[in-house]
């Protein structure tokens, strides 16, 4: 089985994660682009027990619009998010896809917030498209 390394710029937070992802999506919402610098965040989500952590994070806490809190974990050296937990999903680990370096990772079937999707970015074919 496939065990894919995510880790932050210095490498001293990481997350291994066995197996694939039980989702991958893109989210096109302005959180998701101050947090990340980019123009959306791409992320795939794996069963808390497939997952195996590694390294001191900081947590930073966002309350989502539905009242969800999510918790990033990022590296206190090089400030890279590389986990983050869903307080009403306690069961996966959201893992930003770029922390895993592999231009092969499977291709996310998700978009999220299209509405503040720029007009430039293409989602990827047979994805399912939320505004
Ligand atoms: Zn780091
Ligand atoms: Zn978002």
């Amino acid at each position: 089985m496939t065990t894919r390394i995510a880790s932050c710029s210095c490498g001293a937070v990481k997350a291994a994660a066995e197996g694939d992802p039980v989702r991958i999506s893109m989210c096109h919402c302005y959180a998701c682009q101050k947090r990340t610098g980019s123009v959306f965040g791409a992320q795939a989500r794996f069963p808390k027990d497939k997952v195996i952590l590694e390294g001191n994070t900081t947590v930073y806490e966002r309350v989502g619009d539905s009242g969800n809190s999510v918790f990033f974990h990022f590296c206190p050296q090089c400030g890279a998010t590389v986990y983050y937990k869903i307080r009403d999903l306690p069961d996966v680990i959201a893992i930003p896809i770029g922390a895993f370096a592999d231009s092969t990772f499977p291709t996310p079937r998700v978009s999220v917030y299209e509405a503040r999707k720029h007009p430039w970015v293409h989602v990827p074919e047979n994805a399912e498209h939320y505004d």
